[in-house]
């Protein structure tokens, strides 16, 4: 950041709720169908069509508040916000205005800068105010690209016409670009983990939209903000910030004027450019919805919520660095997804070695998931198989590298710790007087190596390793063999 001048970030996430219809009417809310096939008179607006609340945009709603720190209110209102555009035949958005669903959550997300190579430093808490997160109904969408005539004709798609949305608002409490993309984030994880939204950005279920303004350090009023809206990814979302932010103070420090106004990121040019200025605030006229009732969540519904919620992720963190002794890095690598974390956590318990359980899944396991394009849910390996093979290991009857190789084998053929092992013939030889016999007869022909040893050459102990692990056919396990040649080298 340039001398003496601060950044002030504010957010708004519009999260779709994960319900199998709309908000107000039995329509589908799927992604990708038929344009136009998931309407009905409700949410074409229709007259006389009357809305009808989903409960499960509440109970779904109700998870996302509450995974956010946000306090449920026993009523909200719903309100009509006026405004004119092609994709909103009804002439207004059924959204909520001064009563919202949830307000005044405290938000406590980890946060790190980054270098230049994208590379994070130290992870600190950072505390959060998210004024309120409504509930509302999506517009359609406008088609302006892979029809006839696109020159000619703009087209309407109305299957997003009413699917439910919960816009989440910050206050302005972010000062950097990588704060404002940890908390996204945070904010995506926590959603998909408790299932209130899929929150995947490519498929627009989760927009975000961030307010920029800068000013001098110690300054107490707010110069223009910029909005900054079109943002396809949480990262060009960052950029988009910081493109933001250098070009607001360069004009504040040339004494040129930064019009309040919305910008769109453009990817080609990695720059920010002006989408349209913006008026004084819109007079959108919200009233009540007449043709819905108050809102009301009784306290019993909010702890039937609370109780259905799971663990959240950094709960879940800071858990298994207590209990399992993970380090920080690693716990927060498994908590990033919650089959992988719930995976991790069954392996962990059923091959009672947590540690190694980390490791195998961090490094060895999700390679194969990158590699095949999968998740843990899908894994072909099950946590009671790698659980196995983890306790396989730990009895010393396989090495390290062939616990890896038979990982990557059973990933392939969907077999068993057991039947890989068998068929690689990995089965080490544990036996003591097996490897004693070996070892005997290795002492009786190397006399003179053994001489040197006595004398001194210390390096010559890898060489007997070495001959007995030939001489096993590399089937011998390594600590056995070196124990008694130890005892029987120093003797
Ligand atoms: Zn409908």
């Amino acid at each position: 950041m340039k001398n003496g001048w601060e950044a002030i970030i504010g957010m708004e996430i519009h999260a779709q709720l994960a319900t199998e219809t709309k908000i107000f009417c039995a329509c589908a809310a799927n992604f990708g169908d038929e344009a136009n096939a998931n309407t009905c008179p409700v949410c074409l607006g229709l007259p006389g069509a009357l809305p009808v609340l989903n409960e499960r945009v509440v109970e779904l709603g109700a998870k996302a508040a509450l995974s956010l720190g946000l306090s449920i209110n026993e009523t909200s209102i719903f309100s009509r916000k006026n405004y004119f555009y092609p994709d909103l035949p009804k002439g207004y958005q059924i959204s909520q205005y001064d009563k919202p669903f949830s307000s005044n959550g405290e938000l406590t997300i980890m946060t790190s800068e980054r270098d230049e190579s994208g590379r994070a430093g130290d992870w600190k808490p950072m505390t959060i105010h998210i004024e309120r997160m409504h509930l509302e109904e999506d517009a359609g969408k406008n088609v302006h690209e892979g029809l006839p005539d696109v020159d000619k004709f703009s087209y309407v798609d109305l299957n997003r016409a009413g699917t439910p949305l919960g816009e989440i608002v910050t206050a302005p409490d972010f000062r950097t670009s990588w704060q404002a993309y940890d908390y996204v984030n945070h904010v995506r994880r926590v959603l998909q983990w408790v299932g209130a939204s899929d929150a995947d950005m490519e498929k627009g279920n989760l927009r975000c939209e961030a307010n920029v303004s800068v000013r001098k350090i110690g300054e107490e009023k707010f110069r223009n903000k910029v909005e900054l809206k079109n943002l396809n990814s949480v990262r060009f979302m960052q950029k988009a910030i910081e493109f933001e932010i250098e070009r607001q103070v360069e004009a504040h420090e040339a004494n040129e004027p930064v019009s309040q106004e919305t910008r769109l990121w453009d990817e080609k040019n990695n720059q920010t450019r002006v989408m349209r200025s913006k008026e004084d605030a819109h007079d959108y006229r919200y009233f009540p919805e007449p043709d819905l009732q108050p809102l009301t969540v009784s306290a019993e519904f909010i702890e039937q919520i609370k109780a259905e919620m799971p663990e959240l992720p950094d709960a879940m963190r800071d858990r298994f660095v207590e209990n399992y002794e993970l380090s920080y890095n690693d716990a927060s690598q498994l908590v990033s997804d919650r089959d992988l974390a719930e995976f991790y956590e069954r392996t962990a318990k059923a091959s009672s070695n947590p540690r190694v359980s980390a490791n195998f899944i961090l490094s060895e396991l999700l390679r194969e998931l990158n590699n095949a394009n999968q998740t843990a849910k899908d894994s072909p390996v099950s946590a009671e198989n790698l659980a196995e093979l983890i306790k396989t290991l730990d009895a010393g009857k396989i090495n390290n590298n062939q616990a890896k190789e038979v990982l990557t084998e059973m990933f392939g053929s969907g077999k068993t710790a057991a039947e890989v092992i068998s068929e690689k013939g990995f089965e080490q030889v544990s036996d003591v007087s097996a490897i004693e016999k070996i070892i005997d007869e290795i002492i009786e022909t190397n006399q003179n190596q053994v001489a040197a040893y006595k004398n001194g050459n210390e390096k010559l102990f890898g060489f007997f390793v070495g001959q007995t692990m030939k001489a096993s056919g590399g089937k011998a396990n390594p600590k056995v063999v070196n124990q008694i040649l130890q005892a029987k080298l120093s003797s």
